[in-house]
């Protein structure tokens, strides 16, 4: 699934902490890549050397070829010509993941970022706890009297940092608290999103809220993951989800709308009310996306009133 690559490919990115060369990068996280947006900046990678294009394993010296353009002199592979996009790497914007995981923890905007140096920051206080941000748990086991430049008295600290092969257990004491950035955030809409635990419902092998279960939608159909849509899993309403699940519940067959409405608990006139985008939210990803679900998911006979959804059918077979 794409947004799950797109966030995998953030997390690794940010252990890292330096740009990547694109040819160094699997045909999924090139793809994550372009979902991104702007999460991502292009660079070009030290002008002296270079990764190996043809082994991608070592860095060679970088030389004019004399007519213009460049080779790369591999210690193993030996003079190797370079194509313009050799050198091409992306970076992740690191001040876009500090923003929207702010965002994500409902941290108080008057409360700014402060960098506490080697991969650290501070990103302020979520009800009144601090919350770090670190790109590594080794650096705050080398270094654990950073929590007490940031310690609150009576409230605990929280961590976010990618997992570390070598954890065994909790890595920190009681009173401070890790989320792992792989698993406990996720991105979606453009953004990023906080996973609470136990929000999942019960009784279904589901490791996200949007895995999809009927089709393209979520076990309570208010998350739906297209792959004509770039941003990641598509967040609905409430009420959106209900009129999905309604017209999913017809498997296929062609219902008059108010028949769908009634099914959908919901007074509008059109199935396709609640997913009207307002002038004021025209672009947002989060706006648009369940908008987006609808037109591909949903047909209409207009004349007739009638509506159905083809997916929902046994017999469906995708193109
Ligand atoms: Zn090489």
């Amino acid at each position: 699934m794409s947004a799950h690559e797109a966030w995998s490919l953030v997390c690794r990115l940010f252990a890292g902490g330096t740009p990547v060369f694109r040819g160094a990068m699997s045909p999924a996280e090139i793809r994550a890549c372009s979902s991104l947006g702007p999460a991502i900046k292009p660079t070009v990678v030290n002008r002296t050397f270079t990764l190996c294009p043809y082994c991608q394993l070592r860095n060679g010296q970088i030389f004019g070829d004399g007519q213009g353009g460049q080779i790369c002199q591999c210690p193993d592979c030996g003079p190797i010509a370079l194509a313009a996009d050799d050198r091409s790497a992306v970076m992740l914007d690191e001040g876009w993941l500090r923003s929207k995981l702010r965002i994500a923890l409902e941290i108080e905007s008057r409360d700014g970022v402060t960098d506490l140096g080697d991969g650290v920051w501070r990103l302020g206080e979520a009800r009144r706890e601090p919350v770090l941000l670190s790109r590594s748990l080794t650096r705050l086991w080398a270094e654990p009297a950073v929590f007490d430049r940031i310690r609150v008295p009576g409230a605990g600290i929280r961590v976010i940092a990618p997992r570390a092969a070598q954890l065994r257990g909790a890595p920190f004491a009681t009173g401070i608290e890790w989320l792992a950035m792989e698993e406990r955030f996720a991105f979606y809409g453009g953004g990023i999103s906080f996973l609470q635990p136990g929000i999942q419902p019960t009784g279904i092998e589901s490791d996200s809220p949007w895995t999809p279960v009927h089709g393209p939608f979520s076990v309570d159909h208010k998350w739906v993951t297209l792959d004509s849509w770039p941003h990641g899993p598509i967040r609905c309403t409430d009420r959106q989800a209900e009129v999905f699940k309604a017209l999913w519940s017809f498997k296929g067959v062609e219902m008059h709308r108010d028949r769908v409405m009634q099914r959908a608990n919901q007074e509008g006139r059109k199935p396709i009310d609640p997913f009207k985008v307002k002038d004021r939210d025209k672009g947002k990803p989060e706006h648009e996306g369940p908008l987006h679900a609808y037109r591909e998911l949903v047909h209409a006979r207009q004349r007739d009133g009638l509506y159905w959804m083809p997916r929902a059918s046994p017999n469906f077979v995708s193109a």
